[in-house]
């Protein structure tokens, strides 16, 4: 029975796991958005390369209201919008949420979605959950549970079979943390429906993020979403300065400001990158972060690109 299914996905979510849900956008792969272990999972399932801020799923626009601060124009959206495609990226309220999730920044992505069993699956979790497609980097949405099976087959928990997938296309995402309100992605609501509601036009960066697995940064401060610290950052060091901060990885280094793992497991070292980077960013402390050569396999890969967009210069 499809509710016995629901409960069965929402236990796995609350204890770290992972699930495939559909939504009416694509199936997404779901994960407890509190933990930075269950998120880090998520982006070892995809293979992704990069750590992109993922989407925050709620049942309730009162939930979403505990993760990120709303504004007027949120409210508004909000109104017209939800339950639907598309996401609204806000300024951080709650520090529970994994700042895996958010790459690392101030601001969350959230959003309602409209199908039936993606809402009573996150109303049975009662846990945000952070999702994104549920495919393997590089490889097309899935848009039934047979894509996901395909894709991502053993690599998760459970599949929850919602039958195909309405709109096909990712959702829109807006960023409503400057003035005018920024298109981030095109998606399942339309640009003119939105400055309909809104009475006034859309920003729309030429750099406006496409699908991620397309989007190849020039520079590192040319994606809006990316975070950087204040302190210079130096990679693949083993001899940290006196006054740097090292940021260390697996068990052969001394001085360790802080250890990404010290048992040398990428996937705790993706799960602590952006926590521990945000705790050693103290100018007053530290003249700049030292990071220890992490090797370049699996998630690794990811840990990699986001160290060197941190360490390039400014
Ligand atoms: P996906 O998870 O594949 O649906 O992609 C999520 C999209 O939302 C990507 O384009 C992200 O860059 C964007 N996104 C999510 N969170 C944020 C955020 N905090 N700031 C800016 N963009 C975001
Ligand atoms: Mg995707």
């Amino acid at each position: 029975m499809l509710a016995d299914d629901i409960k069965k996905a929402a236990e796995i979510l609350q204890k770290g796991g992972l699930v495939a849900f559909p939504t009416e956008t694509v199936y997404g792969l779901g994960g407890n958005a509190y933990s930075d272990d269950a998120v880090a999972s998520i982006f070892a399932a995809k293979g992704r390369p990069q750590f992109n801020p993922l989407i925050v799923h709620v049942a309730f626009p009162e939930d979403a209201k505990e993760i990120v601060s709303f504004s007027d124009t949120a409210e508004l959206l909000v109104k017209h919008f939800w339950p639907g495609p598309l996401t609204l990226v806000l300024p951080r309220k709650d520090t529970r949420i994994s700042y895996l999730v958010s790459a690392g920044l101030d601001t969350v992505a959230v959003r309602m979605p409209s199908h039936p069993v993606a809402h009573a699956l996150l109303a049975e979790a009662k846990v945000p959950i952070a999702a994104p497609s549920a495919n393997m980097s590089g490889t097309l949405s899935p848009t039934s549970a047979a894509d996901v099976k395909a894709s991502l087959g053993s690599r998760i928990d459970m599949v929850l079979d919602g039958g195909d997938s309405e709109v096909g296309v990712e959702s829109t995402v807006l960023d409503l943390t400057s003035p005018t309100p920024a298109l981030l992605r095109a998606g399942g609501v339309t640009v003119e429906e939105i400055e309909k509601v809104l009475g006034t036009p859309l920003l729309k960066p030429a750099a406006s993020h496409e699908q991620e697995e397309v989007n190849v940064p020039r520079s590192p401060g040319q994606l809006l979403s990316h975070y950087a610290p204040g302190l210079p950052v130096r990679i693949n060091v083993l001899e940290p300065s006196s006054t740097e901060a090292f940021l260390a990885f697996g068990d052969s280094v001394g001085n360790a400001t802080l250890n990404l793992s010290p048992s040398g497991d990428l996937k705790e070292a993706a799960a602590n990158l952006f926590r521990f980077l945000r705790q050693l960013d103290v100018p007053e402390k530290y003249s700049g972060i030292a990071v220890a050569p992490i090797p370049h396999t699996g998630l690794g890969l990811a840990i990699n690109d986001r160290l060197t967009r941190a360490a390039y210069p400014r």
